[in-house]
């Protein structure tokens, strides 16, 4: 055999390819040919030479399939709503918008945001068209006259590559009475079983017990915000028993970290306990929208300083948001689309601080370097000229 060369559109190189549920870990390059995955190049058996027009070098980073966010607010339909083309500065190359529109703006904000996005943008739709509200007590005023059963079908039949669910908001600001709060869980397992999909629900310190709450769950539905104050801990700080059966029959539990959902005071009994989370997100908005709170990857850190691997964070942030999208395929391996964030894991004394003020301490950071999303470079930090 000959010489070879083989040019790629983007190289990055001498990474810690790192994926684990595919079994990758290994110091290395990625050669990817647009949109793709091209290679994974072990550097110690390069055959002829390899070359790019654009090179990143991650030197010392981890190389890791691109972070997908399974709770945000993206959609221009929300007032608070966060620009989508910036959370590649988080390593985001997808996400699910959760409930930030419902289906009467649902067909123009696809259009608008979705379509042509160069990541992917997946969502929930809220129950009622109230949607735009956002928490608050009037989201639920009328509530037969605001959820149309019709409408919310066509729309999935219409949408069923990018919409995954319904959403809802029950809490003692959404829903004040214990009345309110059954009906909007019956009215959502109602639409939910009529549609046949997922229910995502919003849960925030709910005037009705988990006993009562959680009978509306069924397997694959979403818990978010799981460490909220009044949530899933009894008065002994004890996850209680019910939330441990609901969640080893399928009901799924997500952090929602946001700007104000999340107790490390709940958070760090739970973990030791072993109640994890499923799936880490940020609640992504422009109402929270400051170093502590929004930032998938410093909730990945914050995560990390309670317990948590490095390897169950990162399938919290990949796998495991994919499985409840549509056809997104995640990993590091030759023909997968090139979805791929570089992460900087510096450590340190890192200092983070919860939804109530309440500050804690971790010893790692988690720094996105350089998002990839479909092959093209969105994000890079690396400065790399060679
Ligand atoms: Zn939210």
């Amino acid at each position: 055999m000959g010489f070879r060369v083989i040019c790629y559109d983007t190289l990055i190189k001498n990474g810690r390819i790192y994926d684990p549920a595919r079994g990758a870990d290994m110091i290395g390059h990625i050669g990817i040919l647009e949109p793709n995955i091209a290679a994974i190049i072990d550097p110690e058996h390069i055959e002829g030479k390899i070359c790019a027009h654009r090179v990143i070098d991650a030197t010392g980073c981890y190389v890791v399939p691109g972070l997908i966010d399974g709770h945000v607010h993206v959609l221009d339909g929300a007032w608070f709503n966060f620009p989508p083309e910036r959370m590649f500065q988080r390593g985001i190359t997808g996400c699910i918008d959760l409930g930030s529109i419902s289906w009467p703006s649902f067909n123009r904000n696809r259009r608008q945001c979705i379509n042509d996005f160069p990541g992917t943008i997946q969502a929930a739709l809220m129950l009622t068209v109230k949607a735009e509200i956002g928490c608050a007590a009037e989201l639920w005023t009328e509530l037969d006259e605001e959820v149309s059963l019709d409408r919310l079908k066509e729309c999935f039949e219409i949408n069923p590559d990018v919409l995954v669910g319904i959403k809802i908001l029950v809490g003692r600001n959404e829903t004040p009475t214990p009345q309110l709060t059954h009906a909007v869980f019956s009215k959502a397992r109602e639409v939910c079983d009529a549609i046949g999909c997922r229910l995502f629900a919003h849960i925030a310190n709910p005037v009705i017990p988990a006993t009562e709450w959680l009978p509306y769950f069924k397997p694959g539905d979403v818990v978010t915000h799981t460490y909220n104050k009044g949530n899933i801990l009894d008065e002994n700080y004890v996850v209680r028993a019910e939330v441990w059966k609901a969640r080893e029959n399928g009901v799924i539990f997500d952090t929602g970290r946001g700007s104000r959902n999340w107790s490390v005071e709940m958070a760090r009994p739970a973990f030791e306990q072993g109640f994890m989370p499923q799936m880490l997100t940020s609640d992504l908005s422009a109402l929270s929208n400051d170093p502590f709170t929004s930032r998938l990857n410093v909730h990945m850190a914050e995560c990390m300083a309670l317990g948590m691997g490095f390897k169950d964070v990162l399938y919290c942030v990949t796998d495991a948001p994919a499985k409840l999208m549509n056809n997104v395929k995640v990993g590091l391996k030759v023909g997968l689309p090139a979805n791929i964030s570089v992460l900087n894991l510096k450590e340190h004394d890192v200092m983070f601080k919860d939804a109530f003020g309440v500050e804690s301490k971790g010893h790692t950071e988690v720094i996105p370097v350089a998002t990839i999303v479909k092959g093209k470079v969105m994000f890079d930090t690396t400065c790399t000229d060679y």
